[in-house]
């Protein structure tokens, strides 16, 4: 099959979360299977020079936004059995940022995806299905069936959406977007484009994309109720079968233990004594007092209010109070910096807070702590949780989304589990599981000792999710196959009308 992932950012070339990750990751395997695939990301100015100096240039156009004309040029590079294009336009994307501050964020990626579905023609490729990643891109199903499906060219190409993250949904003034994408009148109803009064371009790749799919079973479930579904459950539930959970998977390469060169020592299954040396180092390196008894809680993550971080200030004191240590890594709402900087100076030699995007020391906090603490208010997949598990080192977490379908809290009646967890968003059950978990660090050794090597041999491979997207995109063209089970819903509209 010819498969376009289309995303705004990829690994290693740009970075900013999991999207990156999976957007790095999937593509490989299943070029890896035979399969034709290509991935198209912006050009960011982020994108470190190694990946940029020996690139190939394959094409360039104008793209034509309302009355504006802008250089679009298209850029190559082979990696892992993948050709990797990169949408070159210095003025949208060559920022000092990569996505939120310009205010012109519509016209950013409305740009990008006029600019995926033109480009197409004067490649060698004509995909059988675009798979869009996050609002970024979700405009693409909706131009492609609105402006582009007559054209003989784009008729038989199909999409897929994949939801990320459902709170980031690209909400915007209509007239903006109409004066950028040409999307006449009277396609911004609420079963269109329209979205409580504006124009959105997550809703726009829901109502159009041909199937919808999101990055763990439990959140393609939570996403159909008021409480996760960000005002889009409505329609969420209205095209639930099409919409599929497929959990993500992690690099399995990339994050090994026993082969990984940015740890302080390798180590493995059979034998953790590396883990100790990780552990001693990272203490060293951040400025932490030397105790190997002393549990190292880790925390890497964008510091937001989705992470579960409110619950963390909530209960800071009580977990101080504890025989811990605690290091945090990550980038994001100035009340956790606040909060982290003050812990650090009120818990000298026992808590650390690094406030950057760093590759390096999220590995060596991955290898070095002994516990992994992720309590989300949601989580679509989360994948620090399962490197942390790679890494022998035992998640708490709050079962929600793809927490709750990678780690099973420890039974202690049928001893079944790979970790901790706590389920009502509530700071004191986060606290209480905390204190559970630091029990049977300090008491029961071989409890332990069974969670850490159960978490490292677990399988968060991408082989078994590479061949349910296949399923996926196989099943687009499977001709009309009624589903038993599904009523007979209304097809999504497909408006023929071109008012650019
Ligand atoms: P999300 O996509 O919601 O940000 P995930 O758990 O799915 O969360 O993925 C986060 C990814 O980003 C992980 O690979 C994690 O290690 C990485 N990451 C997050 N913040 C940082 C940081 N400050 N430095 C290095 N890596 C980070």
């Amino acid at each position: 099959m010819k498969i376009l992932f289309v995303a705004s950012e990829a690994f290693p070339f740009v970075k900013t979360g999991g999207l990156a990750d999976v957007v790095g990751a999937l593509p490989p395997v299943l070029a890896g299977e035979g399969h034709d695939v290509r991935v198209i990301i912006p050009d960011f100015s982020a994108i470190p020079y190694e990946y940029t100096a020996k690139r190939t240039h394959v094409c360039d156009f104008e793209v034509q936004l309302g009355w504006r004309r802008q250089y679009c040029g298209i850029e190559k590079t082979e990696r892992d059995g993948v050709t990797w294009y990169f949408m070159d336009n210095k003025y949208y994307f060559g920022r000092p940022y990569i996505y939120g501050m310009g205010g012109d964020e519509y016209e950013r990626f409305g740009f990008f995806c006029r600019g995926v579905l033109n480009m197409l023609p004067l490649l060698d490729f004509q995909p059988d299905v675009i798979h869009c990643h996050d609002w970024q891109s979700g405009m693409i199903p909706a131009l492609l069936k609105i402006q582009y499906a007559h054209l003989p060219f784009y008729t038989g190409i199909k999409t897929v959406f994949t939801i990320h993250n459902l709170q980031y949904q690209g909400i915007f003034g209509i007239r903006e977007v109409q004066d950028v994408l040409g999307l006449g009148d009277s396609l911004w109803t609420d079963d269109k484009l329209e979205c409580f009064g504006c124009a959105n371009f997550m809703k726009a790749a829901l109502v159009y994309a041909d199937l919808i799919s999101t990055v763990s079973p439990s959140y393609a479930e939570e996403i159909q109720t008021a409480y996760y579904g960000e005002r889009l459950d409505g329609l969420l539930r209205a095209r639930k079968h099409d919409l599929h959970g497929v959990l993500n998977g992690i690099d399995m390469k990339a994050y090994d233990p026993s082969a990984d060169p940015i740890i302080e020592k390798n180590y493995n299954k059979d034998d953790l004594s590396g883990k100790s040396a990780c552990k001693e180092a990272l203490q060293k390196e951040l400025g932490l007092d030397i105790s190997p008894d002393t549990p190292v809680i880790g925390m890497v993550g964008r510091l937001s209010n989705q992470k579960g971080l409110d619950l963390v200030d909530y209960v800071i004191s009580d977990i101080m109070r504890q025989d811990i240590q605690l290091v945090v890594l990550g980038m994001g709402e100035g009340r956790y910096f606040n909060l982290f900087s003050w812990a650090e100076g009120e818990y000298k030699g026992r808590v650390a807070a690094r406030f950057t995007m760093d590759h390096n020391l999220a590995h060596k906090i991955y290898a070095g702590a002994d516990i992994f603490l992720m309590p989300s208010q949601f989580e679509p997949c989360g994948l620090s949780q399962m490197i942390a598990m790679r890494y022998g080192t035992v998640p708490i977490i709050r079962e929600t989304g793809g927490l709750r379908d990678t780690v099973l809290s420890y039974n202690e009646f049928s001893g079944e589990g790979n970790g901790f967890s706590f389920f009502n968003y509530n700071a004191h059950d986060m606290l209480h599981v905390i204190e559970r978990a630091i029990g049977y660090y300090k008491n029961r050794k071989d409890i332990w000792q069974t969670l850490q090597i159960r978490g490292m041999t677990g399988d968060y491979s991408w082989t078994h999710s590479a061949g349910e997207y296949m399923k996926l995109y196989r099943s687009l063209f499977e001709q009309n196959k009624p589903d038993e089970k599904a009523p007979q819903l209304e097809k999504n509209p497909v408006v023929v009308e071109f008012n650019d």
